[in-house]
């Protein structure tokens, strides 16, 4: 399965992929936190990410689609991943798409999880991880709501929109559930065997 994961920071995206991911036995892959790796390793790009990452702004397009380049590269995302946190602009979609057209390979769904602001305010501070202020969540969802939000309509045919409020475990279910239940995403989890 090649899984890409929508929703504002908050909705349990994270949690969401690294549950399925097991479950699907296909690497999670999450941008945020291969910024925040090379942020802690001190690595250029980890250097050059820093002020985008403590404003709650994107890290721009051209850095993060080489990184994931590199990322899908790797042997593990040769038979699937869940991407987390990317794409999250239409030009990275579209690099995106570049990349699977060049490996010859489709992605099967794109998971978008939905829950009220103020649910994912509350869950966030809660989290309190270092780009979690108020400001910076603030911020962070008005990105999203700018820059994000038009990748849904980009990939209007593969998308399932879950409600991301809830039980983790029987948000995954739903999760599991409704890929089965899409067409696109059922024939190709059934040819495959996953
Ligand atoms: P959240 O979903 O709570 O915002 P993430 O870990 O997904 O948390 O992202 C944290 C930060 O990492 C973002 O605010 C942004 O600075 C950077 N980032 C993550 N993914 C991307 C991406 N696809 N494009 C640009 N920046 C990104």
């Amino acid at each position: 399965m090649r899984l890409v994961f929508i929703g504002p920071p908050g909705a349990g995206k994270g949690t969401q992929a690294a549950m399925l991911s097991s479950a699907l036995g296909v690497p999670h892959i999450s941008t945020g936190d291969l910024f925040r790796r090379h942020r802690e390793r001190r690595t250029p790009l980890g250097r050059d990410a820093e002020r985008y990452l403590d404003a709650g702004e994107l890290v721009p397009d051209s850095v993060t689609v080489d990184m994931v380049r590199m990322r899908l590269d790797e042997p593990d995302a040769r038979h699937g991943f869940i991407l987390d946190g990317f794409p999250r602009t239409v030009p990275q979609a579209d690099g995106l798409t570049l990349l699977l057209d060049g490996s010859g390979v489709k992605l099967d769904a794109v998971v978008e999880f939905t829950a009220p602001e103020d649910v994912l305010v509350d869950r966030l501070l809660a989290r309190g991880r270092q780009d979690d202020a108020e400001d910076v969540i603030r911020n962070r969802q008005r990105v999203y709501h700018r820059d994000t939000a038009p990748v849904l309509a980009y990939y209007a045919d593969l998308l399932v929109s879950v409600d991301a409020v809830g039980g983790a475990e029987q948000i995954a279910d739903e999760v599991l559930t409704r890929l089965q239940a899409e067409p696109q995403a059922g024939r190709h989890q059934r040819h495959r065997g996953n």
